[in-house]
Protein backbone atom coordinates (compact mmCIF):
# COMPACT_ATOMS: atom_id res chain seq x y z
CA UNK A 1 0.00 0.00 0.00
CA UNK A 2 0.97 3.50 -0.99
CA UNK A 3 2.49 5.01 2.48
CA UNK A 4 -0.03 7.98 1.69
CA UNK A 5 0.47 11.47 3.71
CA UNK A 6 -3.24 12.28 5.39
CA UNK A 7 -4.37 15.59 6.50
CA UNK A 8 -6.92 16.47 8.93
CA UNK A 9 -8.29 19.71 8.76
CA UNK A 10 -10.65 21.45 11.40
CA UNK A 11 -12.21 24.89 10.13
CA UNK A 12 -13.05 27.89 11.82
CA UNK A 13 -16.34 28.99 11.61
CA UNK A 14 -15.37 32.41 9.98
CA UNK A 15 -12.48 31.97 7.31
CA UNK A 16 -10.38 35.45 8.73
CA UNK A 17 -10.97 34.81 12.31
CA UNK A 18 -10.99 32.41 15.25
CA UNK A 19 -14.58 30.97 15.85
CA UNK A 20 -15.11 27.59 17.39
CA UNK A 21 -12.09 26.13 17.72
CA UNK A 22 -12.52 22.80 19.55
CA UNK A 23 -12.32 19.71 17.80
CA UNK A 24 -14.37 16.89 17.33
CA UNK A 25 -12.98 14.15 20.23
CA UNK A 26 -13.89 11.39 18.00
CA UNK A 27 -11.32 12.90 15.16
CA UNK A 28 -8.26 12.73 17.51
CA UNK A 29 -8.98 8.53 17.29
CA UNK A 30 -9.05 8.69 13.68
CA UNK A 31 -5.85 10.22 13.25
CA UNK A 32 -4.30 8.03 16.10
CA UNK A 33 -5.69 5.02 14.05
CA UNK A 34 -4.24 5.63 10.89
CA UNK A 35 -0.79 6.64 12.12
CA UNK A 36 -0.86 3.11 13.80
CA UNK A 37 -1.37 1.80 10.64
CA UNK A 38 2.10 4.07 10.07
CA UNK A 39 0.72 6.53 7.52
CA UNK A 40 2.00 10.11 7.77
CA UNK A 41 -0.53 11.86 9.75
CA UNK A 42 -0.78 15.54 10.27
CA UNK A 43 -3.44 17.81 11.43
CA UNK A 44 -4.24 21.79 11.32
CA UNK A 45 -6.71 23.70 13.78
CA UNK A 46 -7.42 26.68 11.06
CA UNK A 47 -8.96 28.55 14.27
CA UNK A 48 -6.04 27.58 16.46
CA UNK A 49 -3.27 29.12 13.75
CA UNK A 50 -5.54 32.26 13.59
CA UNK A 51 -5.52 33.12 17.51
CA UNK A 52 -2.05 32.38 17.16
CA UNK A 53 -1.35 34.75 13.86
CA UNK A 54 -4.01 36.86 13.07
CA UNK A 55 -2.14 37.07 9.78
CA UNK A 56 -2.43 33.22 9.15
CA UNK A 57 -3.98 31.91 5.61
CA UNK A 58 -4.63 28.14 5.31
CA UNK A 59 -3.85 28.49 1.83
CA UNK A 60 -0.26 29.27 2.13
CA UNK A 61 -0.36 26.46 4.54
CA UNK A 62 -1.88 24.10 2.77
CA UNK A 63 0.29 24.97 -0.50
CA UNK A 64 3.74 23.99 1.54
CA UNK A 65 1.94 20.95 2.72
CA UNK A 66 1.89 17.63 0.66
CA UNK A 67 -0.98 15.44 1.14
CA UNK A 68 -2.90 12.89 -0.35
CA UNK A 69 -6.10 12.93 1.39
CA UNK A 70 -7.38 15.68 2.73
CA UNK A 71 -10.20 14.66 6.09
CA UNK A 72 -12.17 17.39 7.08
CA UNK A 73 -14.62 17.77 10.25
CA UNK A 74 -18.49 18.66 9.28
CA UNK A 75 -19.49 17.44 13.30
CA UNK A 76 -21.43 20.90 14.35
CA UNK A 77 -23.74 22.62 11.70
CA UNK A 78 -21.71 26.10 12.72
CA UNK A 79 -18.78 24.98 10.07
CA UNK A 80 -21.25 23.98 6.83
CA UNK A 81 -19.42 27.19 5.53
CA UNK A 82 -15.78 26.96 6.83
CA UNK A 83 -15.46 23.19 6.19
CA UNK A 84 -16.83 23.57 2.58
CA UNK A 85 -14.44 26.23 2.05
CA UNK A 86 -11.82 24.10 2.69
CA UNK A 87 -12.14 21.57 1.00
CA UNK A 88 -12.53 23.85 -2.25
CA UNK A 89 -9.23 25.06 -1.38
CA UNK A 90 -7.74 21.71 -0.80
CA UNK A 91 -9.02 20.30 -4.34
CA UNK A 92 -7.90 23.70 -6.04
CA UNK A 93 -4.27 23.41 -4.63
CA UNK A 94 -3.98 19.89 -5.22
CA UNK A 95 -6.88 18.57 -7.69
CA UNK A 96 -4.91 14.85 -7.66
CA UNK A 97 -6.04 14.33 -3.53
CA UNK A 98 -9.05 13.25 -2.39
CA UNK A 99 -11.07 14.97 -0.24
CA UNK A 100 -13.29 13.41 2.61
CA UNK A 101 -15.65 15.15 5.17
CA UNK A 102 -17.36 13.41 8.13
CA UNK A 103 -19.11 14.43 11.03
CA UNK A 104 -22.51 14.54 12.39
CA UNK A 105 -23.87 17.35 10.05
CA UNK A 106 -22.08 15.85 6.99
CA UNK A 107 -23.50 12.11 8.06
CA UNK A 108 -27.09 13.48 7.91
CA UNK A 109 -26.80 15.79 4.52
CA UNK A 110 -24.50 13.37 3.08
CA UNK A 111 -26.01 13.06 -0.46
CA UNK A 112 -26.85 16.69 -0.37
CA UNK A 113 -23.38 17.13 0.24
CA UNK A 114 -22.23 14.85 -2.48
CA UNK A 115 -24.64 16.33 -5.09
CA UNK A 116 -24.04 19.80 -4.74
CA UNK A 117 -20.61 19.97 -3.89
CA UNK A 118 -18.23 18.53 -6.99
CA UNK A 119 -15.07 19.35 -4.77
CA UNK A 120 -15.83 16.89 -2.04
CA UNK A 121 -14.91 13.18 -3.44
CA UNK A 122 -16.10 11.40 -0.25
CA UNK A 123 -18.43 11.86 3.09
CA UNK A 124 -18.21 9.36 5.52
CA UNK A 125 -21.52 8.73 7.74
CA UNK A 126 -21.69 7.58 11.55
CA UNK A 127 -18.83 6.22 13.12
CA UNK A 128 -15.57 6.31 10.55
CA UNK A 129 -13.10 4.03 12.63
CA UNK A 130 -13.24 0.86 9.92
CA UNK A 131 -14.83 3.01 6.96
CA UNK A 132 -11.60 5.20 6.98
CA UNK A 133 -9.83 2.20 6.68
CA UNK A 134 -11.11 1.03 3.68
CA UNK A 135 -11.33 4.14 2.01
CA UNK A 136 -7.66 4.64 2.70
CA UNK A 137 -7.04 0.96 1.52
CA UNK A 138 -9.10 1.77 -1.72
CA UNK A 139 -7.85 4.57 -3.00
CA UNK A 140 -4.12 3.72 -1.89
CA UNK A 141 -3.93 1.79 -5.17
CA UNK A 142 -4.59 5.28 -6.83
CA UNK A 143 -7.90 3.24 -8.35
CA UNK A 144 -11.31 3.36 -7.13
CA UNK A 145 -12.98 0.39 -8.38
CA UNK A 146 -12.70 -1.04 -4.51
CA UNK A 147 -15.03 2.67 -3.37
CA UNK A 148 -18.28 0.37 -3.73
CA UNK A 149 -17.64 -1.74 -0.80
CA UNK A 150 -16.29 0.92 1.63
CA UNK A 151 -18.69 0.63 4.65
CA UNK A 152 -20.83 4.11 5.63
CA UNK A 153 -19.46 6.07 2.30
CA UNK A 154 -21.27 8.42 -0.12
CA UNK A 155 -19.74 9.33 -2.87
CA UNK A 156 -20.49 9.94 -6.96
CA UNK A 157 -20.00 7.59 -9.80
CA UNK A 158 -20.66 8.32 -13.46
CA UNK A 159 -22.74 11.54 -12.29
CA UNK A 160 -24.87 9.75 -9.52
CA UNK A 161 -24.60 9.62 -6.07
CA UNK A 162 -24.18 6.38 -4.15
CA UNK A 163 -24.94 5.68 -0.88
CA UNK A 164 -23.32 2.76 1.00
CA UNK A 165 -25.36 1.63 3.87
CA UNK A 166 -23.89 2.05 6.86
CA UNK A 167 -23.04 -1.11 8.07
CA UNK A 168 -20.40 -0.32 10.46
CA UNK A 169 -21.43 1.09 14.04
CA UNK A 170 -18.86 0.60 16.65
CA UNK A 171 -19.45 -1.17 19.41
CA UNK A 172 -18.66 -1.88 23.34
CA UNK A 173 -15.53 -4.26 22.07
CA UNK A 174 -13.69 -1.01 20.24
CA UNK A 175 -10.64 0.12 21.46
CA UNK A 176 -9.17 3.65 20.93
CA UNK A 177 -6.68 6.00 21.80
CA UNK A 178 -8.58 9.47 22.28
CA UNK A 179 -5.65 11.65 24.47
CA UNK A 180 -2.55 11.56 22.02
CA UNK A 181 -2.81 15.09 19.98
CA UNK A 182 0.29 15.03 19.36
CA UNK A 183 -0.33 15.14 15.25
CA UNK A 184 -1.56 18.52 15.78
CA UNK A 185 0.07 20.97 14.98
CA UNK A 186 0.61 23.91 17.66
CA UNK A 187 -0.73 20.65 20.33
CA UNK A 188 0.29 22.46 23.22
CA UNK A 189 -1.19 25.50 22.33
CA UNK A 190 -4.52 23.59 21.84
CA UNK A 191 -4.50 22.81 25.23
CA UNK A 192 -5.68 26.29 25.92
CA UNK A 193 -8.62 26.82 24.06
CA UNK A 194 -12.19 26.57 24.78
CA UNK A 195 -15.11 27.01 23.06
CA UNK A 196 -14.67 30.37 22.17
CA UNK A 197 -11.40 31.76 21.96
CA UNK A 198 -7.53 30.46 22.74
CA UNK A 199 -6.04 31.80 25.53
CA UNK A 200 -2.49 32.09 25.47
CA UNK A 201 -1.87 33.68 29.25
CA UNK A 202 -3.89 30.38 30.39
CA UNK A 203 -1.99 28.31 33.09
CA UNK A 204 -4.44 25.80 33.10
CA UNK A 205 -5.18 23.33 30.44
CA UNK A 206 -7.91 21.38 29.90
CA UNK A 207 -8.72 18.50 27.10
CA UNK A 208 -12.27 16.99 26.43
CA UNK A 209 -11.99 13.21 26.14
CA UNK A 210 -14.69 10.45 24.75
CA UNK A 211 -15.79 8.02 27.34
CA UNK A 212 -18.98 6.60 25.67
CA UNK A 213 -20.69 6.81 22.45
CA UNK A 214 -24.49 7.10 21.92
CA UNK A 215 -27.28 8.53 24.21
CA UNK A 216 -30.33 6.97 26.03
CA UNK A 217 -32.49 10.24 25.74
CA UNK A 218 -33.70 12.25 23.51
CA UNK A 219 -33.54 16.48 24.28
CA UNK A 220 -36.04 17.99 21.88
CA UNK A 221 -33.18 20.73 21.36
CA UNK A 222 -30.37 17.87 20.49
CA UNK A 223 -28.97 16.76 17.08
CA UNK A 224 -26.94 13.74 19.38
CA UNK A 225 -29.97 11.99 21.29
CA UNK A 226 -30.66 8.27 21.00
CA UNK A 227 -33.45 8.76 17.65
CA UNK A 228 -30.46 10.45 16.06
CA UNK A 229 -27.95 8.25 17.15
CA UNK A 230 -30.22 5.65 15.55
CA UNK A 231 -30.61 7.26 12.06
CA UNK A 232 -27.23 8.52 11.13
CA UNK A 233 -25.35 6.04 13.04
CA UNK A 234 -27.05 2.51 13.05
CA UNK A 235 -26.08 2.82 16.80
CA UNK A 236 -29.20 1.24 18.88
CA UNK A 237 -27.86 1.33 22.49
CA UNK A 238 -25.13 3.84 24.62
CA UNK A 239 -22.05 2.53 25.46
CA UNK A 240 -19.18 3.67 27.63
CA UNK A 241 -15.69 2.47 26.77
CA UNK A 242 -13.85 0.04 28.90
CA UNK A 243 -12.77 1.35 32.19
CA UNK A 244 -9.12 0.45 31.93
CA UNK A 245 -8.67 2.81 28.33
CA UNK A 246 -10.17 5.66 30.27
CA UNK A 247 -7.96 5.73 32.92
CA UNK A 248 -5.34 5.20 30.69
CA UNK A 249 -6.36 8.01 28.49
CA UNK A 250 -6.76 10.58 31.65
CA UNK A 251 -3.26 9.53 32.95
CA UNK A 252 -1.53 9.72 29.49
CA UNK A 253 -3.45 13.81 29.47
CA UNK A 254 -2.37 14.11 33.15
CA UNK A 255 1.23 13.62 31.97
CA UNK A 256 1.23 16.25 29.04
CA UNK A 257 0.01 18.75 32.13
CA UNK A 258 -3.95 18.70 31.52
CA UNK A 259 -5.60 20.08 34.52
CA UNK A 260 -8.99 19.40 33.46
CA UNK A 261 -10.60 16.45 31.93
CA UNK A 262 -13.96 17.36 30.04
CA UNK A 263 -15.67 14.56 29.99
CA UNK A 264 -17.42 13.91 26.96
CA UNK A 265 -20.84 12.16 28.84
CA UNK A 266 -22.20 12.32 32.18
CA UNK A 267 -20.62 8.92 33.63
CA UNK A 268 -23.51 8.67 35.97
CA UNK A 269 -25.29 7.64 33.43
CA UNK A 270 -22.93 4.31 32.56
CA UNK A 271 -24.84 3.17 36.30
CA UNK A 272 -23.17 2.93 39.97
CA UNK A 273 -20.88 0.18 39.56
CA UNK A 274 -19.10 1.76 36.04
CA UNK A 275 -18.68 5.33 37.68
CA UNK A 276 -17.40 3.86 41.16
CA UNK A 277 -14.85 1.62 39.56
CA UNK A 278 -13.68 3.86 37.22
CA UNK A 279 -13.65 7.17 39.83
CA UNK A 280 -11.96 4.52 42.48
CA UNK A 281 -9.18 3.79 39.55
CA UNK A 282 -8.10 7.11 38.69
CA UNK A 283 -7.92 7.99 42.67
CA UNK A 284 -6.00 4.64 43.01
CA UNK A 285 -3.40 5.70 40.46
CA UNK A 286 -2.73 8.82 41.89
CA UNK A 287 -3.74 10.77 38.81
CA UNK A 288 -4.00 14.33 39.73
CA UNK A 289 -6.45 16.09 37.59
CA UNK A 290 -9.83 17.80 37.82
CA UNK A 291 -13.04 17.06 35.14
CA UNK A 292 -15.54 19.15 33.89
CA UNK A 293 -18.77 17.13 33.67
CA UNK A 294 -22.27 18.09 32.34
CA UNK A 295 -24.97 16.38 34.14
CA UNK A 296 -27.77 14.88 32.10
CA UNK A 297 -29.90 15.04 35.40
CA UNK A 298 -28.99 16.15 38.81
CA UNK A 299 -25.97 14.16 41.11
CA UNK A 300 -26.87 11.55 43.51
CA UNK A 301 -25.13 12.39 47.15
CA UNK A 302 -22.67 9.34 46.81
CA UNK A 303 -21.51 10.19 43.23
CA UNK A 304 -20.75 14.27 44.38
CA UNK A 305 -18.73 12.42 47.25
CA UNK A 306 -16.96 10.32 45.30
CA UNK A 307 -16.19 13.31 42.52
CA UNK A 308 -15.01 15.50 45.37
CA UNK A 309 -12.96 12.77 46.57
CA UNK A 310 -11.47 11.86 43.52
CA UNK A 311 -10.49 15.23 41.93
CA UNK A 312 -8.53 18.36 42.10
CA UNK A 313 -11.85 20.78 43.08
CA UNK A 314 -9.85 23.69 42.13
CA UNK A 315 -9.84 22.62 38.42
CA UNK A 316 -13.34 20.80 38.51
CA UNK A 317 -17.24 21.56 37.68
CA UNK A 318 -20.11 19.92 38.00
CA UNK A 319 -22.78 21.30 35.38
CA UNK A 320 -26.46 21.52 35.88
CA UNK A 321 -28.60 22.05 32.88
CA UNK A 322 -32.46 23.15 33.76
CA UNK A 323 -32.98 25.20 30.23
CA UNK A 324 -36.14 26.73 32.28
CA UNK A 325 -36.88 27.82 35.36
CA UNK A 326 -40.53 26.46 34.61
CA UNK A 327 -40.75 22.97 35.42
CA UNK A 328 -43.31 21.80 32.57
CA UNK A 329 -41.07 24.00 29.92
CA UNK A 330 -38.22 21.90 31.14
CA UNK A 331 -39.57 18.55 31.40
CA UNK A 332 -41.53 18.55 27.91
CA UNK A 333 -37.62 19.50 26.65
CA UNK A 334 -36.12 16.55 27.91
CA UNK A 335 -34.82 17.31 31.93
CA UNK A 336 -37.52 15.88 34.26
CA UNK A 337 -36.88 16.76 37.51
CA UNK A 338 -38.08 19.82 39.69
CA UNK A 339 -36.68 23.25 41.13
CA UNK A 340 -36.76 22.03 44.75
CA UNK A 341 -34.49 18.64 43.81
CA UNK A 342 -31.95 21.20 42.40
CA UNK A 343 -31.78 23.45 44.79
CA UNK A 344 -31.24 20.55 46.54
CA UNK A 345 -28.53 19.31 44.50
CA UNK A 346 -26.86 22.97 44.72
CA UNK A 347 -27.02 22.74 48.57
CA UNK A 348 -25.52 19.33 48.46
CA UNK A 349 -22.39 21.00 45.93
CA UNK A 350 -22.25 23.64 48.39
CA UNK A 351 -21.71 21.61 51.58
CA UNK A 352 -18.99 19.71 49.73
CA UNK A 353 -17.51 22.25 47.91
CA UNK A 354 -18.09 21.12 44.60
CA UNK A 355 -17.54 24.16 42.11
CA UNK A 356 -20.95 24.21 39.94
CA UNK A 357 -21.98 26.05 36.54
CA UNK A 358 -26.08 26.46 35.33
CA UNK A 359 -26.79 26.59 32.07
CA UNK A 360 -30.35 28.30 31.05
CA UNK A 361 -31.40 28.61 27.20
CA UNK A 362 -34.55 31.52 26.29
CA UNK A 363 -36.41 30.31 23.22
CA UNK A 364 -37.62 26.68 23.92
CA UNK A 365 -40.61 24.81 22.52
CA UNK A 366 -43.58 25.63 25.18
CA UNK A 367 -41.66 28.97 26.63
CA UNK A 368 -43.56 31.99 27.09
CA UNK A 369 -42.76 35.49 28.48
CA UNK A 370 -44.41 34.30 31.48
CA UNK A 371 -42.10 31.08 32.13
CA UNK A 372 -39.02 32.91 30.63
CA UNK A 373 -39.44 34.89 34.12
CA UNK A 374 -39.71 31.75 36.25
CA UNK A 375 -36.10 30.85 35.10
CA UNK A 376 -34.76 34.60 35.72
CA UNK A 377 -36.84 34.40 39.27
CA UNK A 378 -34.85 30.79 39.82
CA UNK A 379 -31.59 32.25 38.35
CA UNK A 380 -31.89 34.67 41.20
CA UNK A 381 -32.31 31.62 43.83
CA UNK A 382 -29.01 30.11 42.41
CA UNK A 383 -27.11 33.07 42.06
CA UNK A 384 -25.72 33.41 45.70
CA UNK A 385 -23.91 30.14 45.35
CA UNK A 386 -20.30 30.81 46.92
CA UNK A 387 -19.45 27.62 45.03
CA UNK A 388 -21.40 28.54 41.82
CA UNK A 389 -18.61 29.59 39.05
CA UNK A 390 -21.16 30.58 36.15
CA UNK A 391 -24.82 30.98 35.16
CA UNK A 392 -25.27 31.47 31.40
CA UNK A 393 -28.66 31.47 29.29
CA UNK A 394 -27.76 31.07 25.61
CA UNK A 395 -29.56 30.66 21.95
CA UNK A 396 -29.74 27.65 20.96
CA UNK A 397 -29.63 26.92 16.88
CA UNK A 398 -31.98 24.22 15.61
CA UNK A 399 -30.37 21.24 15.11
CA UNK A 400 -30.71 18.55 12.04
CA UNK A 401 -31.50 15.46 13.56
CA UNK A 402 -33.11 16.31 17.01
CA UNK A 403 -35.83 15.99 18.04
CA UNK A 404 -37.77 19.70 17.21
CA UNK A 405 -36.05 19.05 13.68
CA UNK A 406 -37.63 15.82 12.75
CA UNK A 407 -41.40 16.22 14.19
CA UNK A 408 -41.18 20.20 14.53
CA UNK A 409 -45.11 20.13 14.81
CA UNK A 410 -45.05 18.09 18.13
CA UNK A 411 -42.98 20.96 19.42
CA UNK A 412 -45.04 23.48 18.04
CA UNK A 413 -42.14 25.15 16.26
CA UNK A 414 -41.96 26.31 12.98
CA UNK A 415 -38.65 25.11 11.26
CA UNK A 416 -36.37 27.34 9.13
CA UNK A 417 -33.63 25.51 7.84
CA UNK A 418 -34.75 21.88 6.24
CA UNK A 419 -31.97 21.38 3.85
CA UNK A 420 -28.00 21.26 4.18
CA UNK A 421 -28.05 24.75 1.98
CA UNK A 422 -29.90 26.17 4.67
CA UNK A 423 -27.52 25.73 7.06
CA UNK A 424 -24.52 26.62 4.85
CA UNK A 425 -26.43 29.96 4.15
CA UNK A 426 -26.41 30.85 7.84
CA UNK A 427 -22.93 30.34 7.99
CA UNK A 428 -21.95 31.68 4.74
CA UNK A 429 -23.90 35.05 5.76
CA UNK A 430 -22.00 35.17 9.24
CA UNK A 431 -18.93 34.55 7.65
CA UNK A 432 -19.33 37.46 5.53
CA UNK A 433 -20.33 39.64 8.12
CA UNK A 434 -24.28 39.67 6.65
CA UNK A 435 -26.93 39.25 8.93
CA UNK A 436 -28.27 35.67 9.67
CA UNK A 437 -30.52 33.49 11.24
CA UNK A 438 -29.90 32.96 14.64
CA UNK A 439 -31.95 30.02 16.14
CA UNK A 440 -33.72 28.97 12.39
CA UNK A 441 -36.78 28.61 13.92
CA UNK A 442 -39.74 30.23 16.03
CA UNK A 443 -41.99 28.71 18.73
CA UNK A 444 -45.65 28.66 18.04
CA UNK A 445 -45.41 31.17 21.43
CA UNK A 446 -42.59 33.27 20.56
CA UNK A 447 -41.86 34.81 17.30
CA UNK A 448 -37.84 35.39 16.64
CA UNK A 449 -38.47 38.97 18.38
CA UNK A 450 -40.28 37.96 20.96
CA UNK A 451 -37.33 35.41 21.33
CA UNK A 452 -34.74 37.67 20.85
CA UNK A 453 -36.32 39.94 23.57
CA UNK A 454 -35.73 37.07 26.25
CA UNK A 455 -32.19 37.02 25.00
CA UNK A 456 -31.90 40.92 26.12
CA UNK A 457 -33.61 40.22 29.27
CA UNK A 458 -31.25 37.65 30.27
CA UNK A 459 -28.64 39.98 29.07
CA UNK A 460 -29.86 43.00 31.08
CA UNK A 461 -30.75 40.24 34.07
CA UNK A 462 -27.02 39.66 34.18
CA UNK A 463 -25.61 43.01 33.73
CA UNK A 464 -27.22 43.99 37.34
CA UNK A 465 -26.31 40.79 38.87
CA UNK A 466 -23.26 39.76 37.07
CA UNK A 467 -21.01 41.96 40.19
CA UNK A 468 -23.16 40.54 42.48
CA UNK A 469 -22.52 37.41 41.40
CA UNK A 470 -18.82 37.76 41.09
CA UNK A 471 -18.54 39.07 44.66
CA UNK A 472 -20.45 36.16 45.96
CA UNK A 473 -18.06 33.68 44.71
CA UNK A 474 -15.22 31.87 46.89
CA UNK A 475 -14.80 29.60 43.77
CA UNK A 476 -12.41 30.76 41.22
CA UNK A 477 -13.85 30.27 37.34
CA UNK A 478 -10.46 28.75 37.03
CA UNK A 479 -10.98 26.42 33.63
CA UNK A 480 -14.39 28.21 32.76
CA UNK A 481 -15.62 27.08 29.52
S1 LIG B 1 -28.63 16.81 25.50
FE1 LIG B 1 -30.02 15.10 25.99
S2 LIG B 1 -30.18 13.92 24.08
FE2 LIG B 1 -28.39 15.26 23.87
S3 LIG B 1 -26.66 14.02 24.49
FE3 LIG B 1 -27.33 15.16 26.32
S4 LIG B 1 -28.80 13.78 27.37
FE4 LIG B 1 -28.52 12.99 25.25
Amino acid sequence: MKNLKILFLHPSAHLKRPMYILMPMGMINLMNLLKEQNFQVYAINVGLELSLDSGYRIKDDLEKTEFDIALIDLHWHEHAFGALELARLCKEIRPECYVVIGGFTASYFSDQIISDHEYVDFVISGDGEKPLLELVSATSGGGTEKISSVSNLTYRSSGKVITNPVSYTADDAYSANYSDITSLKHWEEYLKCNIHFYSRGQFWYSYWLCVAKGCVFDCSFCGGGKNAHQQIFNRNHLFFREKKQVTDNIRHLAGLGVHTVNFSHDIQMAGVEYWESLLSDIGKNDIDIGAYIELNSLSTPAFAEKFAETFSLNYSTLVFSPLSGNEEVRAKNGKGYSNSDLLKNVELMESLKIPYAVYFAAGFPFETEESFNETLELAEKLSSGSMLKMIFSTPLTLDPGSPMFNNPGEFGITPHFRSFKDYYERSRKRACGMPFDLYGYHTDTLSPGQMNSLQVKWMEFMKEKFEDIISNLTVSRVNFL
